[in-house]
């Protein structure tokens, strides 16, 4: 039975790749009928940020990708946040110690601190371990004297020399490490928390998790989990790893980082982040204006797809589709302009009814009152081929709702002549907007009928009736507006 877990830090907001993350775990345990849990990684307590966990969560339901078992909907392997797990993790660090892979370490951090401006690069493990103050170079007794006298220490793992540590990554194959580059990470902190490292293990033990999908900058860390399994005997109930390719910056050079975004203009969050120490604000997808369809879809493609042209998916048709043979080594780029073609695509093909409560809010918050209901879905109906964002709706359609009260005038200055006037004058007089074609026609025989080009007349119209130089067709518009509205907005204007 397939389980798989998303296991944030609670540090922050949720980046592209970490909401990737999650989406391709679930989209793999949708398609084996499997469970999908989130863990909350919070045992680094310098890290932890109030508010990240309830956002997260939030993230996650926006996508429509709501873990089966999580901190607030527990399943049977509660609990589902590290830090309500401490008690657990202890046991297991002294288990190694037993079994000689994992030793005490008391140095103090100005002992560390010393030794780290004397050594280049300092790391602690095999090559420096044995100039420290551990449970490797003291004796048993001051070893026990110094536990007896609760003396601060953490416990770290012994990496053996000279050994090849490999494993079947579902993505990349077969991945080998030299132990001789891995050094002694901490397992469990002085605070008695563990770190990362032993609790990601006795967790994904625990919780009985069979494939664990995570980004590819959890590779380094991928020889120190292997030697955990093995070390605790658990070899055979190892899930099956499969690291994810990375985002990369638009230019293709590096990862994407938050700082891109706030450079390029774009958002790299799912939501906006609000941090509670600075109360700064950075922008996500959701507000930007992005439907949660458009981000999980542009998110699925990003290092996968289904091996024909099809770009639109549904999240149905994600879950049905995925597969782990057609997840890319190589790192995505990220494109923003992708990303709002994929919005653009589905604001195109969403149907008027999904459109309207969005748009609606949207106008209402801008400030414009929506009576007619049927009036709005005509609306939305004629421009949501031009919208690309759905902020795009409340510019494309507020003039339906209220008369324009600044114009472009700049548009239309140049060529504006007292004939000009004259011709709109007679035309909102003469008004004839049964149906766009014979509106057009119509105007189009006055116009000539007075020496104008009609091509000349149209712009200046537009400006009349909607402010600015956009909108669909003018005469789609001044049919919906009818008689009685053009023709006030074209007086209006002229004066
Ligand atoms: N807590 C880690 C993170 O913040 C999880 C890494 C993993 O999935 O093993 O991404």
């Amino acid at each position: 039975k397939v389980r798989v877990r998303f296991a944030p830090s609670p540090t922050g907001g949720l980046h592209l790749g970490g909401v990737r993350t999650a989406l391709f775990n679930y989209l793999f345990a949708r398609k084996h009928n499997g469970t999908f849990v989130l863990r909350v990684e919070d045992t680094d307590q310098n890290r932890f940020v109030e508010g990240a966990e309830e956002y997260i969560v939030n993230c996650l339901d926006w996508c429509g990708i709501t873990p089966d078992e999580s901190p607030t909907k527990p399943g049977n392997y509660g609990p589902y946040r590290q830090s309500e797990r401490k008690p657990s993790y202890r046991k297991f660090a002294e288990q190694l110690i037993s079994d000689g892979y994992a030793y005490y370490a008391f140095d103090t951090p100005e002992e560390l601190d010393v030794k780290r401006k004397e050594v280049p690069n300092f790391q602690y493990g095999q090559a420096t371990r044995m100039q420290m103050r551990n449970s490797l170079t003291l004796t048993i007794s001051e070893v026990e004297d110094l536990l007896a006298s609760q003396t601060p220490h953490v416990i770290r793992i012994k990496v053996p020399e000279d050994e090849n540590v490999h494993f079947n990554d579902l993505i990349r194959g077969d991945v080998s490490f030299e132990t001789a580059i891995v050094d002694d990470k901490v397992l469990l902190k002085a605070d008695g928390m563990p770190t990362y490292h032993l609790a990601v293990v006795v967790d994904d033990k625990a919780m009985e998790i069979t494939h664990a999908f995570r980004g590819e900058e959890w590779l380094p860390s991928a020889p120190v989990h292997i030697l955990l399994w093995k070390y605790l005997g658990w070899e055979s109930d190892m899930p099956q790893w499969a690291h994810l390719p990375l985002i990369l910056k638009p230019d293709g050079h590096g990862k994407l980082s938050k700082r891109d975004g706030d450079r390029l203009g774009f958002p790299v969050y799912a939501m906006n982040w609000t941090d509670p120490k600075t109360n700064d604000v950075t922008k996500g997808f959701k507000e930007m204006g992005f439907m949660p369809e458009a981000f999980v879809n542009m998110l699925a493609l990003l290092g996968w797809n289904d091996g024909t042209e099809q770009e639109i998916f549904t999240l149905a048709e994600l879950e049905e589709k995925f597969s782990i043979e057609r997840i890319s080594k190589a790192g995505a780029k990220f494109d923003f302009e992708k990303a709002k073609w994929y919005n653009h695509e589905w604001i195109k093909q969403s149907s008027v009814d999904s459109l309207q409560l969005e748009v609606k809010h949207a106008l209402e918050k801008a400030g414009f009152t929506v009576n007619d209901d049927a009036l709005l879905n005509t609306v939305i109906d004629l421009i949501k081929d031009r919208c690309t964002l759905l902020p795009d709706f409340v510019m494309q359609s507020s003039y339906f709702f209220a008369s324009p009260t600044v114009y472009d005038s700049a548009s239309v200055k140049p060529k504006w002549t007292a004939e000009k006037a004259g011709f709109f004058y007679e035309y909102a007089n003469n008004l004839s907007l049964d149906n766009p074609i014979d509106a057009e026609a119509a105007f189009k025989a006055l116009a000539e009928e007075k020496g104008f080009k009609p091509g000349e007349l149209m712009l200046p119209f537009r400006i009349m009736l909607v402010g600015g130089k956009f909108g669909p067709g003018v005469f789609d518009i001044g049919v919906l507006l009818g008689k009685e509205e053009t023709k006030l907005r074209i007086e209006n204007a002229i004066v």
